[in-house]
């Protein structure tokens, strides 16, 4: 199937759930990104700052960009004058650096709270009583020209469907209970991305409002050589 009927596939089965579609680009080609683009996709998640630049530059400026990677302090002031969503943050330096190049290029820029959920050494991520400290702490309070909308948590690979859903289910009470705690009222702390190629469903079905989806969208990923 190519890259348009995938996309296609995808957008009738969401349709009528309150899900929006992350299509990952990562490692795809700009060509591969026009088609998807060209099908009706606006919004995209990339994981390298380097790799996302570069296709930001030459791509349609109508695209929204998410970042779904492990974002360096360093790397922010490049993504900041356009990124739309940044989903992996994991750090109150990282939010504190965000918000002062946000502020630079007159905006707020708009966050998710990376979760740790997965039963594995290599993901990055706030444990429960970590997420809930940054957003208790005074430095945290201070930021204006940052806005954390929501919580993203990448699940273990190749895990039994039941363990998958036990972690989707442990973010999802967590997403509620911060959701009380600290944005009873903003309206815009609504956003719980979980879920991917292999386990999209289940996260929708344990209240995913994000699903980030690569390599049944895109196929076999092309370009390998993006550096850090
Ligand atoms: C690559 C990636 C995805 C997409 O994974 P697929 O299995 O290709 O759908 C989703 N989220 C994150 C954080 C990723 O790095």
């Amino acid at each position: 199937m190519s890259i348009a009927d995938n996309l296609l596939k995808y957008k009738k089965e969401l349709e009528g759930e309150n899900v929006e579609l992350i299509a990952v680009s990562k490692f795809n080609t700009t060509e591969a990104i026009l088609e998807a683009y060209e099908a009706g996709q606006r919004i995209f998640g990339e994981n390298i700052v380097q790799e996302l630049v570069e296709k930001q530059e030459v791509l349609p400026k109508d695209i929204e960009w998410h970042l779904i990677g492990h974002l360096q302090t360093n790397k922010v002031k490049y993504i900041a004058p356009f990124i739309t969503l940044i989903q992996s943050v994991d750090s109150i330096k990282l939010l504190q650096e965000i918000n002062k190049q946000a502020l630079k290029n007159k905006r707020v820029i708009d966050c998710l709270l990376q979760i740790y959920i997965a039963d594995e050494e290599t993901k990055f991520g706030l444990d429960h009583a970590e997420a809930i400290e940054l957003l208790r702490s005074e430095e945290y309070l201070a930021l204006k020209n940052i806005r954390i909308v929501g919580l993203m948590g990448i699940a273990s690979n190749n895990a039994e469907e039941k363990q998958t859903k036990d972690e989707f289910q442990e973010l999802k009470v967590l997403f509620d209970g911060i959701k009380l705690s600290f944005f009873r009222k903003e309206d815009s702390f609504k956003e719980l991305s979980m879920g991917m190629s292999g386990d999209y469903k289940l996260a929708i079905e344990e209240g995913s409002t994000m699903v980030r989806i690569g390599s049944s969208i895109f196929g076999a990923r092309k370009i390998k050589h993006f550096k850090a």
